[in-house]
């Protein structure tokens, strides 16, 4: 090791051997490296309507406005929020996306003595807070792909002072039932705090997904996770929130940055919660894709798992690599999922109605010569 490298020993431990998050590959970057014209990108599971006219517009507005920092305390946002969900506004916490929640909670309550408990096949993002801040990963092994609640609460200990449950999960998109999930919560020891990630939320059908705020008035250790990233369609903005106990939040809200969300987030989102139509527009391209997709993947002799969320994970029975790589040349960027030991499984994200035809014909194409 030459000197410059071992500054690498000077990083924490969880640090040094830390393998950073994998995004989906960037349209620019496919362009820059094939010289391709026509890309679509289902990687990432974005709205492929992309934001709503009502969050366009208070950008426009806002715009005028940038010298000024943006309110620390996203006062107008919370506000919304707080009346969209019948909470109070202590019981909001703002993120840069909603994954800075997910690291607000590990850097607020972990330390290398405590364990996490997370299921195999859960979101990536829990294993890297987790390990970043030196505490202990538990993995409980899945059930058919999704969270094995029961699994799950045989290795929680008083060690562990975290557990995380994407419900629907990604990039599985199982979905737990509802009556589980709150008797899994309801069990937890009360030094456990449950931190349940609703990304995806708004694509569940019956919308019994919202009863989960209910239980914020149960359970003071419960924090639920949400984003403007996914059914919103303002990824590129960097806003999420988590709805939990007011003391829960104030810890929350002690370790954030003072301005971690921008002025341009901040109006964007709170417009956007007022945009019902663009909301039901994602909802139904996003029903209608899903149908069309494995519809088809039928049709080619392909199994994929039921996907509660925007995105689904289809099982090509041989290695995923080099199929993800044959639809790249193609100008199609799915979501290879080997990270997650799927590496069997590519997940896609649903699209326009034009989008989900051009990746159909590419992977029947690419599964022809394979
Ligand atoms: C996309 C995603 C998030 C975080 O998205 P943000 O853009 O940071 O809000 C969190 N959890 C899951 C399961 C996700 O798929």
């Amino acid at each position: 090791m030459n000197n410059t490298d071992k500054i690498y020993n000077l990083a924490v431990s969880g640090v040094q051997k830390l393998i950073p998050y994998t995004p989906g590959k960037p349209i620019e970057e496919l362009e820059r490296e094939l010289g391709l014209t026509r890309i679509i990108k289902l990687a990432s599971n974005e709205n492929p309507l992309g934001p709503g006219k009502k969050a366009l517009a208070a950008i426009q507005a806002t715009l005028p406005h940038l010298a000024l920092y943006p309110d620390g305390n996203g006062f107008n946002l919370k506000r919304a929020l707080a009346d969209k969900y019948a909470v109070d506004i202590s019981q909001i916490t703002l993120g840069n996306g909603s994954n800075e929640i997910l690291e607000l909670v590990a850097r607020a309550f972990l330390t290398p003595e405590l364990e996490v408990v997370f299921s195999q096949h859960a979101f990536a993002v829990y294993p890297l807070v987790t390990q970043a801040v030196g505490a202990m990963a538990v993995v409980a092994p899945a059930l058919n792909y999704g969270h094995d609640l029961d699994a799950m609460q045989q290795r929680i200990t008083d060690k562990t002072r975290l557990v995380f449950i994407a419900n629907p999960n990604n990039p599985t998109g199982t979905l737990l039932d509802h009556a589980d999930l709150e008797s899994f919560i309801k069990a937890l020891p009360d030094t456990c705090i449950c931190v349940l990630d609703e990304a995806y939320c708004e694509f569940v059908g019956d919308q019994s997904a919202d009863n989960s705020i209910a239980w914020l008035k149960k359970y003071p250790n419960l924090l639920i996770t949400r984003t403007f990233s996914k059914a919103y369609g303002l990824a590129g903005l960097r806003i999420g929130y988590g709805l939990s106990s007011p003391q829960l939040a104030d810890i929350l809200n002690r370790v954030r940055q003072p301005f971690n969300n921008n002025m341009l987030a901040l109006a964007a989102a709170e417009a956007a919660l007022t945009d019902i139509e663009h909301l039901q527009n994602t909802l139904a391209v996003n029903a209608q894709g899903m149908q069309f997709i494995t519809e088809s993947f039928k049709n080619l002799g392909l199994e994929w798992i039921p996907s509660a969320g925007n995105f689904v994970l289809v099982d090509l029975k041989q290695p995923a690599m080099p199929i993800y790589e044959a639809l790249l040349r193609k100008g199609v960027i799915v979501r290879p999922v080997d990270v997650y030991e799927l590496p069997n499984h590519l997940r896609i994200t649903i699209g326009t109605q034009a989008e989900n035809q051009l990746f159909l014909q590419a992977l029947a194409e690419v599964i022809q010569v394979s």
